[in-house]
């Protein structure tokens, strides 16, 4: 190892893990990159300046003590940077997968001015990966266990979070999750080209010999009511994410041949994976002119899923500029080197008929004008500018809204004017909802977000449920 040479960014260049070949990354499931190999990831985390001041630390909505485990695995210290890791994330193997780095860590590093940012989000990967391949798992042998028990519903980053941190404290955690494996959008929702289903299946292995108790296949108001788990437990922490999917609402939304996103790559992953489904659930669309509309991470997942169905023609049309789309860019790079086509400034305004069944889309140029109340700028319809776009298939792509579960109101949890779950973030007890017993966190009380800031808000409320418990 080359540890402390404190010019090491000036001889060695920030360097990516390599990419797959891109046939074998356009025909499968795989993830596009390479782990990095010892010596690179030796001589990458090497390059981190060890700043007084780790911007990258505060702009981590964990806060990872990212110098210490660069230095650590610089080093080859690789378990002591594991364990490290893992103080503050529940998921490092995840985030260094799915983050959007370049607006994160990576964004805020101090060798971008000129030298390329360290690169965090692979180390982050690689530290985990490779530790828990060696045998290394978190070592909770401090931990002193209380007679508390909670009930955690949602098996999803925010969930686990929230699980990770009580069962360090010594308090039991039960997950209840509706679906056949946990993960909740990680493993159905996010496809394997980002994320390999396999890194969540390891996850529970390694929870579960931590002690956390996993009952899938078990959705809350259905197999189990609220008020059992309240009996039962001494505390419920809810992280149920945000499932309504946000329409369009243009005409011909309804026709056979529009999907809507998550329903499309849900129904491809239990495919893949062979869980059970309804057989109409799984749309294969192979050999079709497929246009998604929308320009955040679903959209690029979809296109991406579509090319690797096979699908003649993928078009991503957005209504505002590349600049202003909302997902990552590394993403939308990725997109495009799978020959992913991107209209841009267009807003869709109909879908077009023919037989019963969709058969393009008509959409507007855009401008941008204002920015509006959400402080982007507004796209504004270019008179004149309409155009159809020929497609046998149209997945709309617009994001979630909150999808309050029926129960909520008599267990007396409160929702705000967007129909978010009222969390108290910072009061005493962090993330307590209105019936005191019940704490909640990520997509459900954020609105649609991150992994990584859903981690942070079940790890937060982990806390509350803590000091509610007075352990
Ligand atoms: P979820 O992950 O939605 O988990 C909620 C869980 O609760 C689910 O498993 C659900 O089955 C369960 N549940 C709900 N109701 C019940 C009930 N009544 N009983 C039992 N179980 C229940 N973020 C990134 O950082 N990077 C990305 O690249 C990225 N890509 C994305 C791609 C797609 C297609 C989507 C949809 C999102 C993406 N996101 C990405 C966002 C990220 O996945 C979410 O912000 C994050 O998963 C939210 O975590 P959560 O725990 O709040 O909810
Ligand atoms: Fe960067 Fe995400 Fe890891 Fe934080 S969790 S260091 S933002 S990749």
């Amino acid at each position: 190892s080359r540890a402390g040479n404190n010019f090491q960014f000036i001889d060695v260049g920030r360097n990516d893990p390599n990419k797959r070949d891109i046939q074998n990354r356009k025909t499968q499931y795989i993830e596009i990159y390479d782990q990095f190999t010892e010596s690179q990831v030796e001589n990458q985390a090497d390059r981190c300046l060890a700043c007084g001041n780790p911007y990258c630390e505060w702009k981590c909505p964990v806060h990872n003590f990212i110098p210490n485990w660069l230095k650590l695995v610089s080093e080859g210290h690789l378990f002591e940077a594991a364990e490290l890791s893992h103080q503050t994330n529940t998921l490092p193997e995840v985030c260094g997968r799915v983050c959007p780095q370049d607006r994160l860590c990576e964004g805020a590093c101090t060798l971008n001015d000129g030298f390329g940012a360290v690169t965090i989000g692979a180390t982050e990967k690689y530290i985990t990966d490779t530790a828990l391949a060696m045998g290394w798992r978190p070592d909770l042998s401090g931990v002193v266990q209380t007679d508390k028990r909670v009930a955690v519903i949602g098996a999803g980053p925010a969930g686990l979070g929230c699980a990770d941190v009580l069962t360090r404290a010594g308090v039991k955690a039960v997950v209840y999750d509706r679906y056949p494996e946990i993960g909740g959008l990680l493993t159905f929702g996010i496809p394997e080209f980002k994320l390999e289903k396999d890194v969540m299946v390891r996850r529970r292995e390694v929870f579960e010999g931590m002690g956390i108790e996993f009952k899938l296949n078990t959705e809350i108001g259905r197999d189990i009511t609220i008020e059992q788990l309240l009996a039962d437990y001494d505390a419920v922490f809810l992280g149920m994410g945000t499932y309504k999917a946000m329409l369009g609402r243009f005409p011909g939304e309804d026709l056979p041949g529009v999907h809507k996103a998550l329903d499309y790559l849900i129904g491809n992953v239990n495919n893949n994976r062979g869980y059970q489904q309804d057989p109409e659930a799984f749309v294969n669309l192979k050999g079709q002119r497929v246009v998604v509309l929308g320009g955040g991470d679903t959209a690029m997942d979809c296109v991406r899923t579509a090319v690797r169905q096979g699908a003649k023609e993928v078009i991503c049309a957005y209504r505002r500029d590349e600049v202003n789309m909302p997902g990552s860019r590394k993403e939308v790079q990725n997109a495009r080197e799978e020959g992913i086509q991107f209209l841009f400034n267009r807003q869709p305004i109909e879908v077009v008929e023919t037989n019963g069944k969709a058969s393009g889309i008509r959409v507007v140029e855009t401008a941008l004008g204002e920015p509006g109340p959400d402080g982007r700028r507004r796209p504004e319809p270019i008179e004149g500018s309409e155009q159809v776009i020929d497609a046998d298939a149209v997945i709309v792509a617009f994001g979630f809204q909150p999808s309050p579960a029926e129960w909520f109101g008599s267990a007396g949890v409160e929702l705000n004017d967007w129909q978010g779950v009222v969390a108290a973030e910072h009061q005493n007890f962090k993330f307590q909802t209105t019936n005191p017993k019940i704490f909640a966190g990520g997509d459900m009380v954020r609105g649609s977000d991150l992994v990584v800031t859903a981690i942070w808000e079940g790890r937060q409320a982990a806390e509350g449920i803590l000091d509610y418990l007075d352990v």
